[in-house]
């Protein structure tokens, strides 16, 4: 079977044990099935990425014993492929700019006539104070404000394919197997979700959906935390005519309290197991992985 997997750190602060579990789990995963595993460097925050961050990331996963092909794909250099889907996007008529500030979102949403606030995998929902009765198509598109992908129309564009994806892990709710998206779902729990920030030139959702393209990646194995920002990249994977890839979502590596690790959580960063003398053998067990490969260490 063709397997190409991928690991995408931001170099925004060091490798946690988090990281090397994902690493490990997709570099396994193709290793046992002679596949690839493909790196790629996720690096559309300018204002947070670091290149001393970069060197480490290589540095540290060359140290677990991981390999990968070169060119690595780095974000930074994609902006021509994320303005061309974003033309395109804009030009049918499914992107509007949006002004609104965190402040004013928060504002709109909590309004006593809209009901308790609902958060998605993006935020609050946008409650649609900027969304145009008639969307302005003409480029090129505004470059001084967010642009945000008005879902009731992208959902009238695909409406003739049902949305839905293959999980071979699990979402934070068990989730697994043939995981079908309703319509209705997008519109109340993900609502308008900004595909342009004006600070980036892109959006993580849009980027990493033609970046995976890109790398023809036929299996995401990532963290649980992003299982329900999959629905947003089957829809786009949608409305731009790219292959849905089969998704493999991971439990997370906790810290004692049962807190998600962070790219801050210092204290479990791969540098600092090293710097104590543990092996890369040490980091597996640490994250729960058998030393050796077996299909039951690929959960
Ligand atoms: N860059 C993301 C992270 O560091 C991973 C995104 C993905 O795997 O889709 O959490």
């Amino acid at each position: 079977m063709n397997f190409i997997t991928r690991f995408a750190p931001s170099p925004t602060g060091p490798l946690h044990l988090g990281h090397a579990y994902s690493a490990f789990l997709a570099h396994d995963m193709a290793t046992a099935r002679g596949g690839q595993f493909l790196l790629r460097i996720e690096d559309i925050d300018q204002s947070r990425s670091r290149p001393e961050w970069e060197t480490a990331i290589y540095d540290d996963l060359h140290w677990l014993g991981l390999n990968w092909p070169s060119p690595v794909l780095r974000q930074s250099e994609r902006g021509e492929a994320y303005t061309d889907a974003l033309n395109q996007l804009w030009a049918w008529g499914l992107l509007y700019p949006c002004t609104c500030s965190r402040r004013d979102i928060e504002t709109a949403a909590s309004a006593p006539q809209e009901g308790a606030p609902i958060h998605g995998p993006d935020g609050l929902i946008y409650p649609g104070t900027c969304r145009p009765q008639t969307p302005d198509t003409t480029l090129p598109y505004p470059k001084n404000s967010a642009l945000r992908l008005d879902i009731s129309r992208a959902l009238a564009a695909v409406a003739q394919n049902p949305l839905h994806f293959t999980e071979t892990g699990a979402g934070s709710d068990g989730e697994h197997g043939a995981i079908h998206i309703p319509g209705t779902d997008l519109l109340t729990t993900v609502g308008d979700v900004v595909l342009l920030r004006r600070d980036m030139g892109t959006s993580y959702h849009l980027s990493v959906v033609l970046d995976d393209a890109a790398q023809r990646i036929t299996h995401v194995v990532r963290g649980q935390d992003l299982f329900e920002a999959t629905q947003i990249h089957v829809l786009l994977q949608h409305l731009l005519d790219l292959p849905t890839p089969v998704y493999h979502h991971h439990r997370l590596i906790r810290d004692a309290a049962g807190k998600r690790l962070a790219k801050r959580d210092d204290a479990r960063a791969i540098s600092k197991f090293r710097a104590e003398g543990a092996t890369p053998a040490d980091i597996r067990a640490m994250v729960g992985l058998r030393a050796t490969l077996a299909p039951s260490s690929l959960q």
